[in-house]
Protein backbone atom coordinates (compact mmCIF):
# COMPACT_ATOMS: atom_id res chain seq x y z
CA UNK A 1 0.00 0.00 0.00
CA UNK A 2 0.65 3.78 -0.42
CA UNK A 3 2.50 5.66 2.42
CA UNK A 4 -0.15 7.84 3.86
CA UNK A 5 0.98 10.86 5.85
CA UNK A 6 -0.47 10.51 9.30
CA UNK A 7 -1.53 14.52 8.34
CA UNK A 8 -3.93 12.98 6.57
CA UNK A 9 -7.48 13.76 6.86
CA UNK A 10 -8.89 10.52 9.23
CA UNK A 11 -11.71 8.78 7.85
CA UNK A 12 -13.73 6.24 10.05
CA UNK A 13 -16.00 3.45 8.36
CA UNK A 14 -19.17 2.44 9.82
CA UNK A 15 -20.79 -0.46 7.61
CA UNK A 16 -17.27 -0.83 6.14
CA UNK A 17 -17.90 -4.71 4.32
CA UNK A 18 -21.69 -3.49 2.82
CA UNK A 19 -21.96 -1.86 -0.45
CA UNK A 20 -21.57 1.93 0.37
CA UNK A 21 -18.32 0.54 2.97
CA UNK A 22 -16.68 -1.00 0.22
CA UNK A 23 -17.36 1.78 -2.30
CA UNK A 24 -15.90 4.55 -0.05
CA UNK A 25 -12.58 2.67 0.46
CA UNK A 26 -12.44 2.48 -3.14
CA UNK A 27 -12.96 6.46 -3.53
CA UNK A 28 -10.50 6.71 -1.02
CA UNK A 29 -8.14 4.71 -2.57
CA UNK A 30 -8.42 6.87 -6.08
CA UNK A 31 -7.95 10.32 -4.52
CA UNK A 32 -3.91 10.39 -4.84
CA UNK A 33 -3.98 14.27 -4.25
CA UNK A 34 -5.83 14.49 -0.94
CA UNK A 35 -5.41 11.16 -0.04
CA UNK A 36 -6.99 9.96 2.82
CA UNK A 37 -6.32 7.76 6.65
CA UNK A 38 -8.49 5.39 7.20
CA UNK A 39 -8.28 5.20 10.95
CA UNK A 40 -10.92 2.67 12.53
CA UNK A 41 -13.53 0.58 10.27
CA UNK A 42 -16.78 -1.48 11.69
CA UNK A 43 -18.24 -4.43 10.09
CA UNK A 44 -21.11 -6.63 11.01
CA UNK A 45 -19.83 -10.67 10.81
CA UNK A 46 -18.19 -10.57 7.32
CA UNK A 47 -14.74 -11.26 9.14
CA UNK A 48 -12.87 -12.55 5.80
CA UNK A 49 -13.89 -8.73 3.89
CA UNK A 50 -12.98 -7.08 7.27
CA UNK A 51 -9.63 -9.31 7.04
CA UNK A 52 -8.76 -7.85 3.48
CA UNK A 53 -9.81 -4.50 4.10
CA UNK A 54 -7.58 -4.05 7.66
CA UNK A 55 -4.20 -5.65 5.17
CA UNK A 56 -4.80 -2.79 2.59
CA UNK A 57 -5.87 0.21 5.36
CA UNK A 58 -3.81 -0.74 8.60
CA UNK A 59 -6.85 1.06 10.95
CA UNK A 60 -5.88 1.46 14.44
CA UNK A 61 -9.55 0.43 15.67
CA UNK A 62 -12.22 -2.57 14.11
CA UNK A 63 -15.53 -3.35 15.46
CA UNK A 64 -17.37 -6.16 14.52
CA UNK A 65 -20.64 -7.98 15.80
CA UNK A 66 -20.18 -10.36 18.19
CA UNK A 67 -17.52 -11.90 20.34
CA UNK A 68 -16.97 -15.02 17.49
CA UNK A 69 -16.32 -13.04 15.08
CA UNK A 70 -13.90 -11.32 16.83
CA UNK A 71 -12.55 -13.98 17.49
CA UNK A 72 -12.72 -15.56 13.90
CA UNK A 73 -10.70 -11.97 12.77
CA UNK A 74 -8.45 -12.23 15.28
CA UNK A 75 -7.38 -15.80 13.90
CA UNK A 76 -7.61 -15.09 10.39
CA UNK A 77 -5.22 -12.05 10.57
CA UNK A 78 -2.76 -14.04 12.81
CA UNK A 79 -2.68 -16.96 10.19
CA UNK A 80 -2.37 -13.99 7.37
CA UNK A 81 0.63 -12.73 9.47
CA UNK A 82 -1.45 -9.17 9.75
CA UNK A 83 -0.77 -6.69 12.36
CA UNK A 84 -3.73 -7.30 14.65
CA UNK A 85 -5.69 -3.59 15.33
CA UNK A 86 -7.75 -2.90 18.40
CA UNK A 87 -10.34 -5.18 18.13
CA UNK A 88 -13.88 -3.83 20.07
CA UNK A 89 -17.52 -5.66 19.57
CA UNK A 90 -21.32 -4.41 19.74
CA UNK A 91 -22.48 -1.37 19.96
CA UNK A 92 -19.91 0.14 22.00
CA UNK A 93 -17.34 -0.84 19.33
CA UNK A 94 -19.61 1.31 16.86
CA UNK A 95 -19.35 4.00 19.39
CA UNK A 96 -15.73 3.79 19.75
CA UNK A 97 -15.34 3.58 15.82
CA UNK A 98 -17.37 7.29 15.36
CA UNK A 99 -15.63 8.64 17.67
CA UNK A 100 -11.76 7.89 16.92
CA UNK A 101 -10.05 11.38 18.32
CA UNK A 102 -8.08 10.80 14.83
CA UNK A 103 -11.10 10.38 12.71
CA UNK A 104 -12.13 13.91 11.27
CA UNK A 105 -14.64 12.37 9.15
CA UNK A 106 -17.50 9.31 9.58
CA UNK A 107 -18.94 7.54 6.90
CA UNK A 108 -22.32 6.30 8.20
CA UNK A 109 -23.53 3.57 6.09
CA UNK A 110 -24.31 0.41 8.57
CA UNK A 111 -28.15 -0.75 7.90
CA UNK A 112 -31.08 0.67 9.53
CA UNK A 113 -31.84 1.72 13.08
CA UNK A 114 -28.35 0.38 14.74
CA UNK A 115 -26.35 3.16 13.12
CA UNK A 116 -28.73 5.94 15.20
CA UNK A 117 -26.38 6.27 18.25
CA UNK A 118 -22.56 6.23 16.51
CA UNK A 119 -23.74 8.62 14.07
CA UNK A 120 -25.48 11.02 16.71
CA UNK A 121 -21.76 10.61 18.98
CA UNK A 122 -20.38 11.68 15.85
CA UNK A 123 -21.98 14.42 15.00
CA UNK A 124 -21.47 15.90 18.73
CA UNK A 125 -17.96 15.91 18.69
CA UNK A 126 -18.04 18.14 15.60
CA UNK A 127 -17.00 15.39 13.09
CA UNK A 128 -18.09 15.53 9.18
CA UNK A 129 -20.80 12.96 8.83
CA UNK A 130 -21.34 11.35 5.32
CA UNK A 131 -24.40 10.35 5.61
CA UNK A 132 -25.94 7.24 4.09
CA UNK A 133 -27.94 5.39 6.60
CA UNK A 134 -31.35 7.60 6.00
CA UNK A 135 -32.86 5.83 8.97
CA UNK A 136 -30.69 7.61 11.50
CA UNK A 137 -32.15 10.90 10.18
CA UNK A 138 -35.97 9.16 9.72
CA UNK A 139 -35.64 8.55 13.01
CA UNK A 140 -33.78 11.48 15.02
CA UNK A 141 -33.79 14.05 12.44
CA UNK A 142 -34.42 17.00 15.07
CA UNK A 143 -31.77 15.77 17.71
CA UNK A 144 -29.10 14.71 14.77
CA UNK A 145 -29.45 18.49 12.90
CA UNK A 146 -29.55 19.81 16.55
CA UNK A 147 -26.29 17.98 17.51
CA UNK A 148 -25.01 19.23 14.16
CA UNK A 149 -25.51 23.08 14.35
CA UNK A 150 -24.43 23.22 18.38
CA UNK A 151 -20.87 21.40 17.74
CA UNK A 152 -20.05 22.85 14.18
CA UNK A 153 -20.21 19.59 12.72
CA UNK A 154 -21.48 18.98 8.62
CA UNK A 155 -23.90 16.27 7.59
CA UNK A 156 -23.40 15.51 4.04
CA UNK A 157 -25.54 13.20 2.29
CA UNK A 158 -23.86 10.23 0.49
CA UNK A 159 -27.69 8.87 -0.76
CA UNK A 160 -27.76 9.61 -4.33
CA UNK A 161 -30.50 12.38 -4.39
CA UNK A 162 -29.79 14.32 -1.32
CA UNK A 163 -26.53 14.52 -2.80
CA UNK A 164 -27.61 16.04 -5.78
CA UNK A 165 -30.06 18.13 -4.32
CA UNK A 166 -26.96 19.23 -1.33
CA UNK A 167 -25.18 20.14 -5.03
CA UNK A 168 -28.55 22.04 -6.72
CA UNK A 169 -29.12 24.05 -3.51
CA UNK A 170 -24.90 24.87 -3.86
CA UNK A 171 -25.30 29.31 -3.76
CA UNK A 172 -29.14 29.04 -3.58
CA UNK A 173 -31.12 31.25 -1.50
CA UNK A 174 -33.09 29.68 0.35
CA UNK A 175 -36.36 31.72 -0.30
CA UNK A 176 -35.62 31.60 -3.93
CA UNK A 177 -36.23 27.96 -4.04
CA UNK A 178 -39.67 27.00 -4.45
CA UNK A 179 -39.53 22.87 -3.67
CA UNK A 180 -37.56 20.13 -4.02
CA UNK A 181 -37.86 17.41 -6.31
CA UNK A 182 -36.63 13.42 -5.55
CA UNK A 183 -36.27 10.86 -8.51
CA UNK A 184 -37.39 7.65 -8.02
CA UNK A 185 -36.44 4.82 -10.45
CA UNK A 186 -39.60 3.40 -9.65
CA UNK A 187 -38.49 0.17 -8.50
CA UNK A 188 -38.64 -3.34 -10.13
CA UNK A 189 -42.81 -3.26 -9.89
CA UNK A 190 -43.22 -0.24 -12.13
CA UNK A 191 -45.15 -1.84 -14.38
CA UNK A 192 -46.43 -4.13 -12.15
CA UNK A 193 -50.56 -3.86 -11.17
CA UNK A 194 -51.38 -4.88 -7.65
CA UNK A 195 -52.17 -8.82 -7.92
CA UNK A 196 -48.82 -9.47 -9.64
CA UNK A 197 -47.18 -7.34 -6.55
CA UNK A 198 -48.75 -9.37 -3.99
CA UNK A 199 -47.25 -12.65 -5.46
CA UNK A 200 -43.98 -10.98 -5.99
CA UNK A 201 -41.04 -13.47 -4.59
CA UNK A 202 -37.53 -12.17 -3.03
CA UNK A 203 -35.75 -12.46 -5.87
CA UNK A 204 -38.46 -10.54 -8.20
CA UNK A 205 -38.00 -7.89 -5.35
CA UNK A 206 -33.79 -7.77 -5.36
CA UNK A 207 -34.08 -7.46 -9.15
CA UNK A 208 -33.55 -3.28 -8.85
CA UNK A 209 -33.52 -1.83 -12.00
CA UNK A 210 -30.65 0.66 -12.17
CA UNK A 211 -28.91 0.18 -8.92
CA UNK A 212 -26.96 -2.49 -6.89
CA UNK A 213 -27.56 -2.30 -3.52
CA UNK A 214 -27.89 -4.25 -0.02
CA UNK A 215 -30.52 -5.99 0.83
CA UNK A 216 -32.82 -3.91 2.75
CA UNK A 217 -32.76 -0.70 0.71
CA UNK A 218 -33.81 -2.69 -2.40
CA UNK A 219 -36.51 -4.08 -1.22
CA UNK A 220 -37.35 -0.71 0.39
CA UNK A 221 -37.12 0.75 -3.33
CA UNK A 222 -39.33 -2.07 -4.52
CA UNK A 223 -42.04 -0.60 -2.07
CA UNK A 224 -40.83 3.11 -2.72
CA UNK A 225 -40.58 3.10 1.28
CA UNK A 226 -37.12 4.20 0.27
CA UNK A 227 -38.61 7.51 -1.41
CA UNK A 228 -40.62 7.90 2.15
CA UNK A 229 -37.85 7.75 3.87
CA UNK A 230 -35.94 10.13 1.88
CA UNK A 231 -38.82 12.54 1.68
CA UNK A 232 -38.46 12.91 5.80
CA UNK A 233 -34.67 12.56 5.29
CA UNK A 234 -34.85 15.33 2.79
CA UNK A 235 -36.78 17.80 5.45
CA UNK A 236 -33.93 17.37 7.96
CA UNK A 237 -31.01 17.88 5.25
CA UNK A 238 -32.60 21.03 3.70
CA UNK A 239 -35.23 22.45 6.03
CA UNK A 240 -38.12 21.84 3.43
CA UNK A 241 -41.71 21.25 4.80
CA UNK A 242 -43.58 18.16 3.39
CA UNK A 243 -46.08 20.04 1.52
CA UNK A 244 -42.58 21.46 -0.59
CA UNK A 245 -40.82 18.41 -1.25
CA UNK A 246 -42.44 16.58 -4.71
CA UNK A 247 -41.54 12.79 -5.54
CA UNK A 248 -41.63 11.99 -9.76
CA UNK A 249 -40.77 8.44 -10.93
CA UNK A 250 -37.58 8.67 -13.48
CA UNK A 251 -37.01 5.39 -14.76
CA UNK A 252 -33.25 5.77 -15.96
CA UNK A 253 -31.93 7.35 -12.80
CA UNK A 254 -30.18 9.36 -14.86
CA UNK A 255 -31.08 12.70 -13.23
CA UNK A 256 -30.70 12.22 -9.55
CA UNK A 257 -32.92 15.13 -8.18
CA UNK A 258 -33.89 18.83 -8.85
CA UNK A 259 -34.93 21.87 -7.31
CA UNK A 260 -37.58 24.19 -8.50
CA UNK A 261 -36.95 28.09 -8.31
CA UNK A 262 -39.46 30.75 -7.66
CA UNK A 263 -38.97 31.79 -11.43
CA UNK A 264 -40.16 28.33 -12.44
CA UNK A 265 -36.44 27.27 -13.50
CA UNK A 266 -35.83 23.42 -12.62
CA UNK A 267 -31.74 22.79 -11.75
CA UNK A 268 -31.15 19.05 -11.86
CA UNK A 269 -28.40 16.64 -11.32
CA UNK A 270 -27.04 14.24 -13.51
CA UNK A 271 -24.89 11.64 -13.52
CA UNK A 272 -24.01 8.05 -13.82
CA UNK A 273 -25.83 5.64 -11.13
CA UNK A 274 -22.57 4.97 -9.12
CA UNK A 275 -22.54 5.68 -5.62
CA UNK A 276 -18.68 6.76 -5.60
CA UNK A 277 -19.44 9.79 -7.25
CA UNK A 278 -21.73 10.69 -4.30
CA UNK A 279 -19.25 9.65 -1.57
CA UNK A 280 -16.21 11.49 -3.12
CA UNK A 281 -18.07 14.49 -3.18
CA UNK A 282 -19.12 14.27 0.47
CA UNK A 283 -15.33 13.19 1.03
CA UNK A 284 -14.06 16.29 -0.49
CA UNK A 285 -16.87 19.09 -0.17
CA UNK A 286 -16.29 21.89 -0.86
CA UNK A 287 -13.44 21.13 -3.58
CA UNK A 288 -14.07 18.86 -6.33
CA UNK A 289 -11.46 16.19 -7.24
CA UNK A 290 -11.37 14.08 -10.74
CA UNK A 291 -12.82 10.89 -10.58
CA UNK A 292 -12.09 7.77 -11.93
CA UNK A 293 -15.67 6.60 -12.98
CA UNK A 294 -16.53 7.23 -16.75
CA UNK A 295 -18.30 10.16 -17.52
CA UNK A 296 -22.33 10.18 -18.26
CA UNK A 297 -22.12 9.60 -22.20
CA UNK A 298 -24.77 11.79 -23.28
CA UNK A 299 -25.50 10.59 -26.74
CA UNK A 300 -25.71 7.25 -25.25
CA UNK A 301 -29.15 8.29 -23.96
CA UNK A 302 -32.29 6.78 -25.09
CA UNK A 303 -34.22 9.32 -23.79
CA UNK A 304 -35.36 10.72 -20.38
CA UNK A 305 -38.71 9.93 -19.04
CA UNK A 306 -40.57 11.13 -15.77
CA UNK A 307 -44.25 10.12 -14.37
CA UNK A 308 -46.20 10.73 -11.31
CA UNK A 309 -45.98 8.08 -8.34
CA UNK A 310 -48.94 5.61 -8.06
CA UNK A 311 -50.15 6.01 -4.12
CA UNK A 312 -52.45 3.38 -5.07
CA UNK A 313 -50.12 0.59 -5.62
CA UNK A 314 -47.40 1.87 -3.22
CA UNK A 315 -49.00 3.57 -0.25
CA UNK A 316 -45.28 3.65 1.58
CA UNK A 317 -45.37 6.84 0.57
CA UNK A 318 -48.45 8.39 1.85
CA UNK A 319 -47.72 7.10 5.43
CA UNK A 320 -44.29 8.23 5.13
CA UNK A 321 -45.91 11.99 4.45
CA UNK A 322 -47.90 11.20 7.38
CA UNK A 323 -45.25 10.74 9.69
CA UNK A 324 -43.59 13.89 8.41
CA UNK A 325 -46.20 15.84 9.27
CA UNK A 326 -47.49 14.17 12.88
CA UNK A 327 -43.48 13.73 13.57
CA UNK A 328 -42.58 13.40 17.40
CA UNK A 329 -41.51 9.68 17.73
CA UNK A 330 -44.01 8.42 14.89
CA UNK A 331 -41.28 8.86 12.45
CA UNK A 332 -38.55 5.96 14.76
CA UNK A 333 -42.10 4.03 14.96
CA UNK A 334 -42.70 3.95 11.09
CA UNK A 335 -39.04 3.18 10.68
CA UNK A 336 -38.70 0.53 12.93
CA UNK A 337 -41.60 -1.11 11.99
CA UNK A 338 -40.61 -0.68 7.98
CA UNK A 339 -37.09 -2.45 9.35
CA UNK A 340 -39.41 -5.66 10.87
CA UNK A 341 -41.58 -6.03 8.20
CA UNK A 342 -38.68 -5.96 5.35
CA UNK A 343 -36.70 -8.73 7.38
CA UNK A 344 -40.33 -10.78 7.32
CA UNK A 345 -40.34 -10.43 3.56
CA UNK A 346 -36.71 -11.85 3.20
CA UNK A 347 -37.40 -14.62 5.58
CA UNK A 348 -40.85 -15.06 3.41
CA UNK A 349 -42.93 -14.76 6.03
CA UNK A 350 -45.05 -11.66 4.63
CA UNK A 351 -46.15 -11.07 1.20
CA UNK A 352 -44.64 -7.56 -0.16
CA UNK A 353 -48.10 -5.83 -0.19
CA UNK A 354 -47.91 -6.50 3.57
CA UNK A 355 -45.06 -4.55 4.25
CA UNK A 356 -47.41 -1.46 4.00
CA UNK A 357 -49.97 -2.87 5.63
CA UNK A 358 -47.87 -3.63 8.82
CA UNK A 359 -46.25 -0.34 8.97
CA UNK A 360 -49.40 0.86 8.92
CA UNK A 361 -50.86 -0.87 11.39
CA UNK A 362 -48.52 -0.18 13.93
CA UNK A 363 -48.26 3.84 13.05
CA UNK A 364 -52.04 3.57 13.71
CA UNK A 365 -51.19 1.71 17.53
CA UNK A 366 -48.30 4.34 18.46
CA UNK A 367 -48.94 6.71 20.87
CA UNK A 368 -46.48 9.96 19.64
CA UNK A 369 -44.43 11.52 22.17
CA UNK A 370 -42.04 14.79 21.24
CA UNK A 371 -38.79 13.22 19.74
CA UNK A 372 -36.40 15.31 22.33
CA UNK A 373 -33.81 12.37 23.74
CA UNK A 374 -32.64 9.36 22.97
CA UNK A 375 -34.50 7.19 25.07
CA UNK A 376 -37.57 8.40 24.10
CA UNK A 377 -36.88 7.89 20.31
CA UNK A 378 -35.24 3.73 21.09
CA UNK A 379 -38.50 3.03 23.19
CA UNK A 380 -40.43 3.97 20.30
CA UNK A 381 -38.47 1.82 18.00
CA UNK A 382 -38.77 -1.00 20.75
CA UNK A 383 -42.35 -0.71 21.00
CA UNK A 384 -42.94 -0.27 17.49
CA UNK A 385 -40.93 -3.79 16.75
CA UNK A 386 -43.05 -5.42 19.30
CA UNK A 387 -45.72 -4.31 17.67
CA UNK A 388 -44.95 -5.20 14.00
CA UNK A 389 -43.73 -8.55 15.00
CA UNK A 390 -46.41 -9.45 16.85
CA UNK A 391 -49.10 -8.53 13.58
CA UNK A 392 -46.54 -10.01 11.53
CA UNK A 393 -47.13 -13.35 13.40
CA UNK A 394 -50.58 -12.98 13.17
CA UNK A 395 -50.65 -12.34 9.56
CA UNK A 396 -48.72 -15.41 9.32
CA UNK A 397 -51.29 -17.57 11.49
CA UNK A 398 -53.66 -16.27 9.14
CA UNK A 399 -52.29 -16.98 6.20
CA UNK A 400 -51.53 -21.37 7.02
CA UNK A 401 -55.34 -20.78 8.32
CA UNK A 402 -56.07 -19.96 4.50
CA UNK A 403 -53.58 -22.09 3.21
CA UNK A 404 -55.06 -25.59 4.90
CA UNK A 405 -58.89 -24.47 3.87
CA UNK A 406 -57.32 -24.12 0.13
CA UNK A 407 -55.72 -27.88 0.63
CA UNK A 408 -59.13 -29.24 1.80
CA UNK A 409 -61.05 -27.43 -0.63
MG1 LIG B 1 -31.42 7.28 -2.62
Amino acid sequence: MTEVSTQSPGVAILGSTGSIGCNSLRVIESLSTTRMRVVALAAGTNVERLADQIAAHLPEVVSVDTEVAAHDLRAMLFARDIDLPRIVIGEQGLIEVATHPQADCVISATVGAVGFVPTLKALEMGKRVALANKETLVMAGELMTEAARKSGAELLPVDSEHNALHQCLRGERREEVRRIILTASGGPFRTKNKAEMSHATVSEAMQHPTWNMGAKITIDSATLMNKGLEVIEAHWLFGFGPEEIDIVVHPESVVHSMIEMIDGSVIAQMGVTDMRHAIQYALTYPERHECQLPPLDLTALSGLHFEAPDHDRFPCIRLAYRALREGGTLPAAMNAANEEAVAAFLNERICLTEIPQVIEAVMNQHSKQPARDIQTILAADHQARHEAVKIISHKKAQKAQNDLVDLKQ
